[in-house]
């Protein structure tokens, strides 16, 4: 991206209040032309648009986001439409999105609106906060996008900006970085229009603010920027270790039907995953075999064609019925696979 804006280094005899203005007006100018307008979910800020899309990007990126929002929408247009729709549809419609607690979370907030709120998604903090798979961050995103309100939006790219701009180098996930932080945003923040600030810093960040090195030649920020080491900003504690694990998954195929069981554990709950094996895996090559992360776990699916005996939740599907039952991303990934695997 082109450097349009001035980049004159930070001066030092400028006033914190004169240096916030200043960078406010740069940013908004800036965003202006770089802005992101073209986002689906910046064209319909609608409160359940903006609910919808706050519940997709808390563990999603953007580029996946901006095509399943829109398929979404064209599936469950209005909060009521979502409400009214059966679990197992709402799960089919996220697929690939991952995390599908959040989907049930979304499904039960929309019931939730409609009974307790009839229909309108609150615009109280205290309100949306009592709504399922509602934290701190989803509740100041729905009163800043949806309804304009003066809230601190802070979502990873902005919290990266703020960070930078005001040089915070106390760790963020410990109290007295997470206090500073809050009072940084609580000064860049403007009283009025929260939406477009919000859109602004989110961008920036997304775009020359970045993590690692950051564009600061290009930067409307950079005449008021305090970073001395922007790259070593935001500072967090240590990370834990990724741990590897691996799961032993079976494969029965028999009469043209592959065979799942529905999922009782709560991170899947309600969908259908290929039977576990259990610890006497059978010796060989697995038939298939994919690594997903989960959390901090790296973990190794293997998957064995072996029979099973008919039990409980076990059900045989065809390849076409495979098509619209909702399936984990993992599981999915690998069905199709040895199914491509077979069929060479
Ligand atoms: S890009 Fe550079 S100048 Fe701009 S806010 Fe980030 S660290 Fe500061």
């Amino acid at each position: 991206m082109l450097a349009v804006f001035p980049t004159m280094p930070y001066q030092p005899f400028m006033n914190k209040e004169k240096r916030i203005s200043m960078a406010r007006h740069a940013l908004l100018e800036w965003h202006g032309i770089f802005g992101r307008h073209d986002l689906p979910w910046r064209r319909d800020m609608s409160p359940y648009a903006v609910l919808v899309s706050e519940f997709m990007l808390q563990q999603t990126t953007v580029a996946t986001v901006a095509v399943r929002f829109a398929e979404w929408m064209k599936i469950f247009p209005t909060l009521s439409d979502l409400a009214a729709a059966k679990e197992e549809t709402v799960l089919s419609a996220w697929e690939g999105l991952g995390y599908y607690a959040r989907a049930r979370r979304l499904h039960a907030a929309a019931r939730k609106i409609i009974e307790r709120h009839d229909g309108v998604i609150p615009r109280e903090e205290i309100d949306l906060l009592a709504l399922p798979g509602v934290g701190a961050y989803t509740a100041a995103a729905v009163r800043a996008f949806a309804y304009n309100e003066r809230a601190l939006v802070l979502d990873t790219n902005i919290i990266r900006v703020l960070a930078r701009h005001a040089n915070l180098i106390a760790p963020i996930d410990r109290t007295g970085g997470k206090e500073s932080l809050l009072r940084i945003a609580d000064a860049f923040y403007p009283a009025h229009n929260c939406r477009t600030m919000a859109s602004a810093l989110m961008d920036l960040g997304a775009t020359l603010c970045t993590s690692g090195m950051p564009a600061c030649a290009s930067c409307p920020l950079k005449p008021t920027c305090l970073a001395l080491q922007p790259e070593q900003i935001p500072k967090k504690t240590a990370r834990a270790v990724t741990t590897k694990q691996t799961e032993f998954r079976v494969w029965y195929f028999y009469k043209n039907r592959l065979y799942l069981e529905a999922s009782l554990g709560s991170r899947w709950q309600g969908l259908w995953i290929l039977p576990e094996l259990g610890d006497n895996k059978p010796k060989g090559r697995p038939l298939g075999e994919i690594t997903y992360p989960i959390t901090r776990y790296r973990i190794k699916m293997k998957v064995y064609q072996i029979s099973l005996k008919p039990h409980e939740g076990l059900k045989g599907f065809t390849a076409a019925e495979l098509k619209k039952i909702p399936i984990p991303s993992p599981h999915r990934r690998v069905i199709e696979k040895i199914l491509r695997k077979v069929a060479a």
